[in-house]
Parts: structure tokens; sequence; C-alpha cells
């Protein structure tokens, strides 16, 4: 259901993988008026806020006053009151250790109607994701969720740290880190032994977690040592030592790299999801933008007697889908196609082809235009009509192979790529990358003109193929890693292949 007007919506994010929110708290997120969000939410939790929605970040700045409690309070009464649809958006769940409790009650003295969506707390999800089971039938029948935030030493603490000590099961502390050693003493203080498994997680449930383990006696040294910062968990009991079984996220073979996905915005989802699957942190930086040309009269033309031609060569998933799409709106459908020999370049097109109801009739092995001109020797092509349909910036070989052997080519650009704005954000994050991967030559032109001197200089350079290598080099940059196969899973597998060693 919607998210209603002047309900205000608490709502937790969960610990910060995407994966983990709710489907209420996306519902939410898609319909509402305005959402007011915190610092701790995942990437992209707002990727699916509506474009007209208010969205105001309340969470604290680093070195900035943060927005006082109380104004936040004060602004949900009023957006509420206005009969506005509010999502307040907090990380984990919104009432452990949230202040969705206070929200709630301000929001209640009001009058303002409030609905509450639980998320995951960090305390289970990133032990979870540490591989931390925070029961365990032999070795854990409690578990308690506690503020590392609070000082003992200076009396005006709530929390009772002797029976703290004596809690028989597992401790998570969240907020723990600044103070983990003033605490771990006052454990130990009440009896708690010092040899006790402990763990600190730092960025649970990201491609960024790190889990850090050591005794209660010397976790706090470790995570000094370590630099372990905040949002990092301290989980206490002898289940943290399961971790040496059970740990998952951090065994991917790509866990702790830091990948450079350079395709445009449009074809990149493929390759981010695949490379995140196995493990990396995936930095988008789309050096360039897929233009449609299908208004040109060319385009038109050619649509207009599909046809007339006996071959029709397409060079990429992009142009099935532009080319598609100008068929429909002349009217026209897979049919026009019935009576052409279909080639397309390499798996991907003839994948996109597929969907569209059409098996193409030739498919090198090979993603490059040499090897299609190749796959197309046994095609009767002389004296007959041509259509190549592409991208405006392709090279020549395929229609100038085709014109010798006697065929009368249409060269058709369906697209135009040009160069994408890059984001400094993002910008920043690649400047640390263990990898950039190229997947074509205007991806390295683009890239290497937008960053100039910030681009990433110590990152290895992985390229999907010959012709993008040599683009590389001519734009000054070293080829580290070179894919076998010049498709998407022949450019991870030659990554994984180097990561491996
Ligand atoms: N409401 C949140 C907690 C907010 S308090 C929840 O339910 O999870 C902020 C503290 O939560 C951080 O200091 C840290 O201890 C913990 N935390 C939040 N996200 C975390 C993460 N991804 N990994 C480890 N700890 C996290």
């Amino acid at each position: 259901m919607s998210a209603r007007p002047g309900v205000v919506y608490l709502v937790g994010a969960g610990p910060g993988d995407p994966g983990l929110m709710t489907a209420r708290s996306l519902e939410l997120i898609a319909t509402a008026d305005a959402v007011f969000y915190d610092r701790l939410i995942p990437p992209g939790a707002l990727d699916s806020a509506r474009e007209d929605a208010e969205l105001v970040y309340v969470g604290k700045q680093p070195g900035m006053p943060s927005v006082p409690q109380e104004e936040i309070a004060a602004r949900l009464v009023e957006a509420g009151r206005a009969g506005r649809s509010v999502v307040r958006l907090k990380g984990g769940d919104p009432f452990v250790f949230g202040r969705g409790g206070e929200e709630g009650e301000a929001l209640r003295e009001a009058g303002v109607e409030f609905e509450v969506v639980p998320g995951i707390t960090a305390g289970v999800a990133a032990t979870a994701y540490a591989g931390i089971p925070v029961t365990h039938r032999d070795e854990s029948s409690a578990v308690a969720f506690v503020t590392g935030h609070e000082d003992p030493e200076k009396g005006e603490t709530a929390l009772d740290w002797e029976a703290l000590a004596r809690f028989p099961g597992t401790l998570v502390f969240y907020m723990g880190v600044k103070r983990l050693a003033d605490n771990a003493a006052a454990l130990i203080a009440g009896g708690r032994d010092p040899e006790e498994p402990a763990a600190a997680i730092e960025r649970g449930t990201t491609a960024g977690q790190r889990t850090v383990e050591a005794t209660l006696g010397k976790i706090a040294g470790a995570v000094a040592r370590e630099e372990v910062k905040a949002p990092a968990l301290i989980v206490l009991g002898p289940v943290a030592r399961r971790r040496t079984q059970l740990a998952w996220l951090e065994r991917r073979p790509l866990h702790g790299r830091r990948v450079v996905v350079t395709r445009a915005r449009a074809q990149a989802s493929g390759l981010a999801a695949a490379l995140r699957d196995l493990g990396a942190e995936v930095v988008e930086l789309p050096a360039i933008r897929i233009e449609p040309r299908t208004e040109s009269d060319e385009v038109r033309d050619a649509i207009g007697r599909l046809g007339d031609y006996t071959l029709v060569c397409l060079t990429s998933p992009n142009g099935v889908r532009l080319l598609f799409e100008a068929m429909e709106a002349a009217g026209q459908d897979a049919r026009a196609l019935a009576a052409a020999t279909v080639a397309a370049i390499g798996p991907g097109t003839a994948r996109a082809l597929a969907e569209r109801g059409i098996l193409a009739d030739v498919v090198p092995e090979r993603f490059l235009a040499e090897a299609l001109v190749e796959a197309l020797a046994g095609v009767e092509v002389d004296g007959r009509r041509v259509l190549v349909a592409r991208a405006a910036e392709a090279r020549d070989v395929l229609p100038e192979r085709l014109r010798e052997r006697g065929a009368e080519v249409d060269v058709v650009a369906l697209y135009e790529t040009v160069r994408e704005k890059p984001d400094p954000e993002q910008v920043e994050a690649a400047a640390e990358a263990d990898y950039v991967t190229f997947t074509s030559s205007s991806t390295v032109t683009n890239l290497v003109e937008a960053l100039g001197d910030r681009f990433p200089t110590r990152a290895r350079v992985v390229s999907i193929g010959p012709v993008t290598s040599a683009t590389a080099r001519t734009s000054g940059l070293h080829v580290d890693v070179e894919a076998e196969r010049h498709d998407i899973d022949g450019l991870l597998a030659a990554l994984l292949a180097d990561a491996a060693k």
C-alpha cells in the first residue's frame, strides 16, 4: 500500500546492503511526498523515490553541527500536519538506538498518525555477515544489544557494567569503538573473562566489511592497531569464534577489492552486479552515455526498406534495442526481418535479438568485427543489399570487407556514444581502486580525458580485448590484464584470475 497523506512512517533501511531493505520500506520510499534520511542508509536507497519527492538530509555531517533531534521531530510533525506522506528513513531498525521512539512520541503528542516499519538491525545483520551467530544452542542462550557510547568513568552512565559482565550470553555493542578500551576494562573488572573471544565488525554487510578478532583483553588494542572506524559493532562471546567455520562474505574472491566500471550506465548493471556477487566494491564511473540517433533520415530510410536487405548486421545490444524501437515507431515488428540473414557480432547482441524473437543466423565466437567478417564468409553478398546498423563512431572493417565482396552496404548509425561527466564522489572513490575495467575503446578515451591527472594510478587496468588494449596504450595506460574471451564473462574471468594471483 502506498504512503498515505498526513502519515509519518518511521522506517528502518537495514544495515547497509541494499538487498536487506524490506519490501515495505521500498514501497513507502517510492510513493512518499518527502523522505527525511540519515547518513547510514544503504547506497541507492533513495533511487526509487518519486521524481518530485522532497529528499531532506538530517544526518550528521563530519565536522558540522547535526540537525538537533527536537528540530527533526518538529519538521516531521509539521510535514504530517500539512497532509504530506512522509518517510523518516534510518539505518538499521528505527527503534534500536535509532531515536525512533522519541520521534514517535512527538508525533503522538502532536496528533500526527504514524507507522513503524522495522529494519534489520546491525546487531544481527553485521554479525550474520561476519559469520557470527549471536545465539548458539551450545554456547549462548541470550543476546544483549548495548550502547558502547556511554562513559563508564563519569558515573553518568545508565549501564550497570557489573550486571553486564555477569550477563549469561552474547553482548553486542553499538557505537562502541571510541570507548572500547574503557568498556572492556569495565567488563573485566566486573568479572568477565579477559580470554573470552570478541570481534569488531566494520561496515558490516557492505563490500567494505572488515572483521577484527581478538580476546576481550586484547580487542581494544587490535581495533586501534587496525584502525577500525565507525560504523562498527563489537561482539563479545564464545560465538565470535564460530567465524572460523562460518565466515562467508569476506571469503568471496573479490572481497576487499574496489573495481571501477566504466560502461555506459544503461549497460553497466550486468557487469556491476556480477562483480558485486563476487564480493567486489563497485565504483560506477560511466565514461560514456548512449545518445540515440534513431530520428535521423538515414535510420528512417533504412527502416522503410528493411525488406530489401538480404543481410542485416547488428554490432551491439544497444543497436538491437534501438533498431527495434525505431521499427516499432514505424509500425513494424520482427517480421520486417523475416527474409534477411541476421548476423550478430557477439553473444550479447544475439541474446538481445533472441529476446525480440529473432535467432541470429550468424554469431562469431569472438566479439570482434574481424571475427564477424570471417563468420560471414559463407553468406552470399555479391550484388546484394546489406544493412550494418551500429554506433556512429564504430570502425569500418565490416562494411569495407563486405563492399570488397561486392555488397551494396548501407551503414546506419543508430546511436552515438558521448562522454559522460564524472560524478565527483565516484571519482574520489575511484582514486583508491584496485582495478579499472574497460569494455570498449570509447570507454578508455572518454575516461582518460574526463579524469585527466585524477586517473587512479594504483589500479590495475583490465581490458576486454586487443582493440581496447591498443587504445589504452595509445592513451598512455599500461594494460595489466586482457580478457581472452572478448565479452563481459571473459573480462570477469580474467579479472578473477588476476585477483587470485
Ligand atoms: N538503528 C541502527 C543503529 C544506529 S546506532 C540499527 O538498528 O542498526 C549506530 C551504530 O550502529 C554504529 O555506531 C554501529 O555500532 C552500528 N552499525 C550501524 N550500521 C552498521 C554496520 N553496517 N556495520 C557495523 N555496525 C553498524
